[in-house]
């Protein structure tokens, strides 16, 4: 039997719990969590920001008494403190001010990430909202109220900020999307598909402000105003700034650890650290991925975040269980247009120095004589140029073929090269795809 301590009760750590309480027997699960909730999905704030969804009850899969049901203890709103790692002892203050001194066997670091929020001048006036607890979200619904917020601005243009762009469209307010990059979503997507959802954000009202930094903000009686970039300035009665996400790992103090160029938890394929009985899991940790070498890396993703706990989990109960890694699969569906990517993109392949070559086919998804619901899809299949192994994947439609995606997640993560996917047993029925269907063309048609 051993006594496990998590750190953490959001994605990842429920993941740790769920999996250690649902295989093993025997083992005392102690859990902090600073937070009043658990398993907040932020995935589905923009639904509610954009009235897509009737509210945020929805958004939690998972409570605490359930955990408790199982056998476990569970300290919400308890934040840690401080851990001693050599006297393995983790410190934590609950609200009521109750100390907590709780040793461990093994413990599991599932704190998260935290927004990257610049400290720009006026940063620091009302209504300029960060974006990632179900309090934040609450927070902008609840000032949305106020029809005085007439405009809103988001600044960063990578999915979750084209997602809440959408949102502010949607709930009927002017809004501008700012971002220095030239164009939106450019580490998930090429140009040509960043250019289409770019295209898509304006045909939908959207004011695209790419290739501009934020300076700073002005405001009035506190709040803000207007928001000042590299090129101009804009009338403003909301910002939110989501540019980023960093590894929330101040628990890493005292404890020597090896940490990633972020400041993320370095783990092996256990999810162990660099110390002996410390895992850690989710956005706080490395991931290992496959779309470059197979290396430690960092992508935030609640996907990865369960992955990792799940094989913690395991480990920790005995079970020797490595992860594969990951291709950082992701998806985005704004006013209809569905874009899905897996692995390197053709830019990030460059980028790192990678020499890689790219096949790409746009067709009607279904049989052509279909004559309704039957978009264009456009595929592109990043390959590496010596060996030809699959290295990423992009598909684009207002179809949703978001499943296609996972193919090449596999693909990439086995190594399939792009003269093996020609001859794939593809099926064909006339309501699905085309005999010639866009997949097996593009592989066809690579050099
Ligand atoms: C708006 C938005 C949309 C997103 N959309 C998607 C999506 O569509 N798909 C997807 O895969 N991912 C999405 N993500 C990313 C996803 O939410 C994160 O990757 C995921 O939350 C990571 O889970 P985690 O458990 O590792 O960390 P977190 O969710 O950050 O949870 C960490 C937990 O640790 C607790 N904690 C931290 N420090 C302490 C401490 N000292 N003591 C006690 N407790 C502590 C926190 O209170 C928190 O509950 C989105 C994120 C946001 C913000």
């Amino acid at each position: 039997m051993s006594k496990i301590v998590v750190v953490g009760a959001n994605h990842a750590g429920t993941a740790t719990i769920n999996t250690i309480l649902d295989n093993y027997e025997g083992n005392e699960v102690v859990a902090f969590d600073a937070n009043s909730n658990i398993s907040f999905l932020g995935c589905g704030m923009a639904l509610w920001i954009g009235n897509q969804i009737s509210g945020p009850s929805g958004l939690f899969y998972q409570t605490k008494e359930q955990f408790e049901a199982k056998g476990a203890t569970i300290h919400m709103e308890t934040p840690v403190d401080r851990i001693d790692y050599d006297a393995k002892v983790v410190y934590a203050t609950g609200k009521d001010g109750t100390a907590y001194a709780e040793p461990y066997d093994k413990l599991v670091l599932a704190t998260g990430s935290l927004p990257i929020l610049p400290r720009f001048e006026g940063g620091d006036l009302e209504n300029i909202q960060q974006v990632k607890l179900f309090q934040d979200a609450q927070e902008v619904v609840d000032k949305l109220a106020n029809p005085d917020i007439k405009t809103v601005a988001v600044v960063g243009a990578g999915y979750i900020g084209v997602e809440l762009a959408e949102a502010f469209q949607r709930n009927g307010r002017k809004t501008l999307l700012v971002d220095m990059a030239p164009t939106c979503m450019a580490n998930n997507f090429d140009p040509e598909f960043c250019d289409l959802m770019a295209q898509n954000l304006a045909d939908n009202g959207i004011e695209c402000h790419f290739g501009e930094g934020v300076d700073h903000f002005e405001g009035k009686d506190g709040k803000v105003t207007k928001l000042f970039t590299n090129k101009g300035s804009y009338d403003v009665d909301m910002v939110c700034v989501c540019i980023g996400f960093r590894p929330n790992t101040t628990l890493a103090e005292g404890g020597d650890f090896e940490l990633f160029g972020n400041g993320a938890f370095l783990v092996d394929r256990h999810q162990k650290t660099s110390r002996d009985d410390v895992y850690a899991v989710g956005d706080c940790a490395t991931i290992f991925y496959n779309g470059l070498d197979g290396g430690p890396g960092y992508i935030a993703l609640a996907s990865n975040a369960v992955r990792s706990g799940i094989v913690a989990g395991h480990n920790i109960c005995g079970t020797a269980l490595e992860t594969p890694g990951v291709q950082g699969s992701s998806g985005i569906c704004i006013f209809d247009l569905k874009m899905v990517s897996t692995g390197l993109t053709e830019a990030a392949a460059k980028r790192a120095g990678r020499e890689v070559l790219s096949t790409s086919f746009t067709d009607c998804q279904k049989a052509p004589f279909i004559e309704h619901d039957n978009p264009d899809a456009t595929i592109k299949i990043v390959y590496d140029k010596a060996t030809r192994a699959i290295v990423g994947a992009q598909i684009a439609s207002t179809y949703d073929m978001h499943g296609n995606i996972n193919m090449f997640s596999l693909a990439v993560e086995k190594k399939v090269t792009i003269d093996e996917l020609k001859l794939l047993d593809i099926f064909f029925l006339p309501h699905f795809n085309a005999p010639y269907n866009y997949i097996t063309m593009a592989a066809l048609s690579a050099e």
